[in-house]
């Protein structure tokens, strides 16, 4: 029986947690998986198999409620309909490494030392220092020796076992006097819990306006750069390109930035965007469907898991097929039958021409279905 996981737990939390109970056991082969120091998307689907929580939802379940992966796609193009692209597919992208050193919040710790009798490694983005609920520094090192929570430091399960005796909930905790640091573990807070993305282009409009006001009052310009030094972003933002959206993504980078240096709280920045944009999609709309990069354009793959199959998209389609270019380069490319198709995936033909693998989609049972949607309760 494995334990259940925390709210804001990190993947490798749970695993060692479950490691350290005694009588809750991984099959050999999870064992071997979980030991490795980096982990890519291969021990991401092992641990949402285990919680029940199954194929790209399930996948993207567990990154959103679980990982930092929520502050890189809370912002999101227009003409991008998967919530990880190819993450799903692609083992390229480290989750989580032994070699990185950990951070915890000493009172975090106390707290759930009292309320469930165990504390735990909750998830958290690298750039951030504090703790936004108690505002206190996170820690990297042992207070009682040292020893930093990382490779050749202590082990992951310090945690659970202490160290000589005591609990990490009993370091003493250093109050925070940097109200930049608070800001951005409160923004990353936030966009963990956030309900809706956010179109860029949104956001970019939003952002522009503010930098016009600033202009109107330089002094609130503060370190940023002038507006027409941003001009560029928003001309990007506004490209109707539904072929190539992963160029957006410095731009999302830079989006946050500079929301952070303009909004109190992300809370805020979100309610200025929605005012300007109310239909944004929802968080979970995209989890069941990833997305297979090919020839300058994108392939979405939607899992029913109702029915047990797989449903391409194709959304630039009708965009490329005006394009005699593209057509003539990409001859073979241009037969329905291989690109609009949707047959139970066990017979789906071994390969096709976009090098993605055959969808293999569960069919999962009313109760299947109930346990992988769940939502925890917020607290
Ligand atoms: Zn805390
Ligand atoms: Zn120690």
């Amino acid at each position: 029986m494995l334990l259940r996981i925390q709210k804001d737990e990190s993947l490798r939390s749970y695993v060692e947690r479950n490691l350290f109970v005694p009588n809750t056991v991984f099959d050999n082969d999870a064992a071997e998986s979980f030991s490795r120091c980096n982990w890519n998307s291969t021990q991401v689907k092992l641990i949402a198999d285990l919680l029940g929580w199954h194929g790209c939802y399930g996948f993207n379940k567990l990154l959103h409620q679980h990982t930092d992966y929520p502050w890189e796609v809370v912002l999101k193009s227009r003409f991008n309909y998967s919530y990880s692209d190819d993450a799903y597919l692609s083992k390229q992208r480290n989750f989580d490494s032994l070699s990185t050193v950990r951070a915890y919040c000493p009172v975090c710790a106390k707290e759930d030392k009292q309320s469930l009798g165990y504390s735990y490694w909750r998830r958290i983005h690298p750039d951030v220092q504090v703790c936004a609920k108690h505002n206190v520094v996170l820690l990297k090192t042992c207070q009682f020796c040292n020893r930093p929570f990382a490779r050749g430091g202590h082990v992951v399960s310090v945690m659970w076992g202490g160290c000589a005796g005591r609990h990490l909930g009993e370091a003493q905790p250093v109050v925070n006097r940097n109200l930049g640091a608070l800001r951005l573990a409160q923004f990353f807070d936030q966009v963990c819990r956030t309900d809706d993305h956010i179109y860029i282009d949104t956001a970019a409009a939003i952002i522009e306006g503010k930098l016009v006001n600033c202009v109107a009052n330089p002094t609130a310009l503060g370190e940023l750069e002038d507006v027409s030094g941003f001009g560029h972003y928003i001309k990007r933002s506004r490209i109707n390109d539904p072929c190539v959206p992963w160029k957006y993504y410095a731009l999302t980078k830079k989006i946050i930035e500079l929301a952070l240096s303009l909004y109190e709280s992300f809370d805020d920045f979100k309610h200025d965007c929605h005012q300007l944009e109310p239909n944004a999609p929802s968080i979970r709309s995209f989890w069941d469907t990833y997305c297979c990069f090919s020839s300058n354009t994108q392939i979405f793959v939607r899992e029913i898991y109702e029915l047990g199959v797989a449903e391409w998209l194709w959304p630039a389609f009708e965009h490329l097929s005006r394009d005699p270019t593209y057509r003539n380069s990409f001859p073979m490319v241009w037969n329905p039958e291989s690109d609009l198709c949707c047959i139970p995936s066990d017979m789906h033909p071994s390969r096709n021409h976009y090098d993605a693998p055959c969808p293999g989609v569960r069919r999962l049972t009313r109760d299947e279905l109930v346990v992988m949607t769940e939502m925890p309760t917020q607290g």
